[in-house]
């Protein structure tokens, strides 16, 4: 029987240019889709509260951090209310982690919704469905789950089992891939799904990919480094997930990626923070990067039970409006200076510039001034550009 299936990914608050990027991309909606249309359903995918004019006779609902619940929630109750009678299923990150807790239960049981928790064998089966949204890319999985346990890491509570793929080559179709795997090294047959990719065209043409996640830096050898580089990664990434002293391993690691042809500021260290090292542990690990020339990729601590988060770069808050680890002694105005400085050195190491400065940063300084300014003493460089910044120097 021929069904309408609608499809419904919250309006989560990202930029409204960033809806398909790839760090967004609803692919289990995209998964699901593909499952119904064997079944001859009508699918629909629509992202927000909208006033569609058919009467569905199946919804999903998807989630994405446990801190965008709120939005979750506001989309659920809008269809709930419009389609009183309709199944609704709702899936996803934040209903996974938060599936045992009573008051998501009972949430569930006043709206009338059916919980679904990790992945769907079914859907998991079907390739995404790139029909339904524009974009040059195509999300892959070579693996689900990760053999690790890190403690902030929800992976393995979601995906318990660990589940490498052998090969992906007659999965792919698009000529930019995008790994959505949670720890791509740890895939057994990685040297053979990097072999598939070394000459592998479509449509004529040579196929690059990246990895979302970064790559887990115990597990790169050089020749699985010289293999990522023959397949065309672009932009890696290693995990520095542990503290400043850790800095021995993590160069090893970068120089592993140069001697197989990256360049240092084309490689990203993930960094944590507002987590478990403090502020000035931080600011030793990236002054750490700025050494090594190589970029940081940051991302802000938001703990898995985190239940909102209004963060705004813009103006002073506090742990009212977004998590802060006051444990490790963190504070807005160390959040937001931690970033700041982040921003302001991978700008530094993208150009090769040694300081950072908002004129130079937009360009509106020649080349050739640069070179005259970069001889001068601080304190007179201070003076032509007042928010000179050193990437290496306590502020
Ligand atoms: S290695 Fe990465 S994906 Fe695996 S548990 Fe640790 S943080 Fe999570």
């Amino acid at each position: 029987m021929n069904q309408n299936i609608l499809l419904v990914q919250p309006k989560f608050p990202i930029p409204s240019k960033s809806l398909n990027h790839k760090d967004f991309l609803p692919i289990p909606l995209l998964k699901i889709a593909s499952y119904h249309k064997t079944l001859n359903n009508t699918l629909h995918l629509i992202h927000g509260k909208v006033n569609v004019d058919f009467e569905p006779d199946l919804i999903y609902i998807t989630s994405l951090f446990t801190y965008w619940q709120q939005e979750f929630w506001d989309t659920v109750n809008y269809y709930r209310t419009l389609f009183v009678d309709t199944p609704i299923n709702v899936g996803g990150i934040y209903v996974s982690l938060f599936f045992e807790n009573s008051e998501f239960q009972k949430k569930c049981a006043e709206l009338n919704v059916n919980a679904i928790k990790g992945t769907v064998e079914d859907f998991e089966k079907s390739a995404p469905d790139y029909g339904l949204i524009d974009v040059d890319y195509q999300i892959i999985h070579a693996s689900r789950g990760c053999k690790r346990h890190c403690p902030f890491c929800g992976v393995w509570k979601i995906e318990p089992d660990f589940i490498p793929k052998e090969s992906i080559k007659d999965e792919i179709v698009k000529n930019k891939l995008v790994f959505y795997d949670n720890n791509l090294l740890a895939n057994p047959f990685i040297e053979e799904i990097l072999k598939e990719l070394v000459d592998l065209k479509v449509n004529g043409r040579n196929v690059y990919s990246e990895s979302q996640s970064g790559f887990d830096g115990r597990l790169l050898t050089l020749k699985i480094a010289k293999l990522l580089k023959k397949a065309k990664f672009i932009i890696p990434r290693i995990a520095w997930d542990g503290p400043y002293k850790d800095w021995k391993k993590i160069k090893k690691q970068i120089n592993v990626l140069c001697k197989a042809g990256y360049k240092s500021k084309e490689i990203s260290i993930f960094m944590i923070y507002n987590s478990d090292y403090s502020f000035e542990e931080m600011e030793s690990k990236r002054k750490k990067c700025f050494e090594f020339g190589v970029q940081i990729a940051d991302c802000r601590n938001r703990p898995l039970t985190q239940e909102f988060d209004n963060y705004n770069g813009n103006i002073e808050q506090t742990p009212n409006d977004y998590y802060i680890n006051k444990e490790k002694s963190w504070t807005d105005i160390k959040v937001k200076q931690f970033r700041k400085n982040v921003r302001r050195q991978n700008i530094c190491i993208r150009n090769n510039h040694k300081f950072h400065s908002s004129k130079l940063e937009r360009k509106r300084i020649p080349k050739s001034d640069y070179s005259k300014i970069i001889s001068l003493p601080k304190d007179e460089i201070k003076k032509k550009l007042p928010d000179a910044w050193w990437p290496d120097i306590d502020c």
